[in-house]
């Protein structure tokens, strides 16, 4: 597909960001190419309309870039997932582990209702803590989350197993 390789080569990636070692995967570029950006929303419309899903849960805060756009298109509603102490409403808060400490991902409490349909969406997959928390928080409140949809998965780190049968799609794996 055309549109992957497109997408592929608009992804900068930048070595010792933000600490020596890490190889960051900058979406930003991706950004500034508007048929870039156009084909990968696309992409994951094109997947996820006609599958019933009315939740696009985003993650902050590049999943907030990707997922109003997809869930404009299918007609879902939006929901932030968020760092804590953002959201101003009561809210209910995950916790998750990183490679250093921990972290509290948070979402309102309201903006989902048991047996809604989710798509989790953020832009790029590494260890997998992240969206493992984001399924964690939706399926406490009985939400079933279809998929997991990133522009990128890191293969070394193997998240796609933390998902457990979870499933996840992604447009491009790099090495
Ligand atoms: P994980 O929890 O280890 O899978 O890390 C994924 C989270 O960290 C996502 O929210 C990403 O946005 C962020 N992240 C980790 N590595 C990168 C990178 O190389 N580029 C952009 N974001 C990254």
């Amino acid at each position: 597909d055309d549109r992957i390789s497109r997408i592929s080569s608009s992804i900068r990636v930048i070595p010792d960001f933000p600490k020596p070692g890490i190889l960051f995967h900058d979406i930003t570029t991706l950004l500034l190419d508007p048929t870039a950006f156009q084909d990968t929303i696309d992409l994951f419309v094109e997947r996820y309309k006609d599958k019933n899903i009315n939740v696009v849960a985003g993650v902050e805060a590049r999943g907030f870039i990707f997922g109003p756009p997809i869930a404009l298109a299918i007609g879902a509603k939006f929901v932030p997932l968020r760092k804590p102490k953002k959201l101003p409403g009561e809210v209910i808060s995950e916790e998750y582990t990183l490679e250093y400490g921990t972290d509290i991902m948070e979402m309102h409490v309201g903006a989902v209702q048991r047996g809604d349909r989710a798509v989790v969406v953020d832009d790029l997959i590494a260890t997998g803590g992240t969206l493992n928390a984001a399924i964690r928080l939706l399926e406490r409140v009985g939400v079933d989350v279809v998929e997991c949809a990133c522009v990128i998965e890191l293969l070394e780190l193997k998240g796609r197993d933390k998902l457990g049968d979870k499933s996840l799609f992604v447009l491009v794996s790099s090495t």
